[in-house]
């Protein structure tokens, strides 16, 4: 979101390097460099004190080759068309990466979500819809939840979608809450998702899991349940966890000596990932600046809170002992980093990979939904496990072929998928 580095750009350049290791047919290219069809729309909101205020909103459609558009819905102060292209352009790798039947695309209104009264929210949310309905559904688009955006809003869209087409369609939107259409284990999704590649990876490194130690950055919904799953799907230690600590305006990292417990840090943390520092010192933990966790003394780290924070600077203090990098976040390492990693033998699993378990999960709530039949935790899980291990390994074996790194393995087997679905439908 910065003003300084455009998104649509940085998307487009990466695209532009893989298409040129593909060698891929320019034609093919110049068409899956920009966006299929891009919405620009105002909202006229009622406010609570009788006034009329005009919100701008967005959607841009990337690619739905391989099935309908998948992305979603950021309400946010500095949100703008570019920034929705890039994020709609990687929605399309994500969900080609992972392998799943979906295209990529995302949407977004310019607006701070904390700065409006919840019925004010909903009438937003609506409008949004209102706009959108011709062109979203089960079979063309299907929007989620983003920063700013939550499962009620999504409930609020659905209802108003079904009110427009006359019918109850549940699958026009997913990361709706449980009980209104939601799927069971997309809380855990993302975080398990990561660990599951974590898994594969010490496979192929010859890794005990047991043996290993974990540092995350971040303490949200990623962050929480990859540390819960790094000791309990894993059997391995986490050597402390960081995050932003609202009261404070400042970032903490937490340990213990004993690694931390993420089943109690999560009865002790509030929903914006804040961990209380008073509960958390009484237990035993020890609490240090932000960035320490970056410098621990461990096999695996886990960035999982933000963007760019592996980057030129900071990764210097990285470990020897490091094997494995794990991008829970969006963009955590710069190109930067990569070079470090790449000239010190660091295995990195690059976001779209490793954070793919949310989408996945929101594409089986999809099929949940078509079907009326709702599946277990357990059944929801398993399925995303096996999602992973196919996913992971599809990007390894790629990058053992080609003799390149992860991430330009990752961006080769997602565009090739697209660009073949594109060649078959007779599109290029
Ligand atoms: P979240 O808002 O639930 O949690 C973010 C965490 O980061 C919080 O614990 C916060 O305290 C911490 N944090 C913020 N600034 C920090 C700093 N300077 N130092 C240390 N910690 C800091 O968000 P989330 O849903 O867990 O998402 C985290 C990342 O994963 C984002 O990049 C997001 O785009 C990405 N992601 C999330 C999902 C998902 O399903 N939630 C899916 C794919 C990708």
């Amino acid at each position: 979101m910065s003003g300084q580095i455009n998104a649509f750009e940085m998307a487009q350049k990466q695209f532009d390097h893989v298409a040129e290791l593909l060698n891929l047919d320019p034609q093919v290219a110049n068409v899956l460099r920009w966006p299929m069809r891009e919405y620009s729309f105002r909202i006229p909101v009622r406010m609570d004190d009788g006034s009329l205020r005009i919100f701008q909103g967005y959607r841009v459609q990337h690619n739905d080759a391989r099935g309908p558009y998948k992305g979603g819905i950021r309400f946010h102060p500095s949100e703008t068309l570019d920034t929705v292209r890039a994020l709609g352009t990687w929605m399309t790798w994500k969900c080609a990466v992972a392998d799943i039947p979906l295209g990529g695309s995302k949407g977004g209104i310019i607006v701070d979500p904390s700065t409006i009264s919840t019925g004010e929210k909903e009438r937003l949310c609506r409008g949004w819809v209102q706009n959108m309905w011709k062109n979203i559904g089960p079979r063309i688009d299907v929007p989620a939840p983003d920063i700013g955006t939550t499962p009620q809003m999504m409930g609020w869209m659905m209802d108003e979608y079904s009110k427009l087409v006359g019918q109850y369609t549940p699958g026009v939107f997913t990361g709706k809450p449980l009980g209104g259409g939601g799927s069971e284990g997309r809380t855990e999704a993302t975080g398990y998702g990561v660990i599951y590649n974590v898994r594969e990876a010490m496979q192929h490194l010859g890794m005990d899991p047991k043996k290993s130690v974990a540092a995350v950055q971040g303490f949200g919904n990623v962050a929480q349940y990859a540390s819960i799953g790094f000791v309990e799907i894993l059997g391995g230690k986490v050597a402390c966890v960081s995050c932003w600590d609202r009261n404070d305006k400042k970032s903490y990292t937490y340990s213990h000596k004993d690694g931390v417990d993420p089943r109690f840090l999560l009865t002790i943390v509030d929903q914006y990932g804040t961990v209380d520092q008073k509960k958390a010192q009484a237990a035993g933990y020890v609490r240090e600046e932000g960035d320490a966790w970056i410098a621990k003394d461990v096999d695996v780290l886990i960035p999982a809170a933000l963007e760019g924070q592996v980057n030129a600077d900071s990764v210097k203090k990285i470990s020897k002992r490091v094997k494995l990098v794990a991008e829970g976040a969006n963009g955590p390492c710069t190109p930067e980093a990569d070079e470090y990693f790449k000239a010190h033998g660091i295995f990195d699993i690059p976001d779209f990979l490793c954070n793919s378990g949310g989408v996945t999960t929101s594409y089986f709530e999809s099929v949940q939904n078509d079907m009326n039949f709702y599946w277990t935790k357990d059944e929801v899980l398993q399925k995303l496990d096996g999602k992973m291990i196919q996913a992971f390994h599809a990007v390894l074996d790629m990058a053992l072929k080609q003799k390149v790194y992860m991430r330009d393995a990752a961006y080769m087997v997602a565009i090739d998928r697209v660009a073949r679905a594109m060649q078959l439908r007779g599109w290029v």
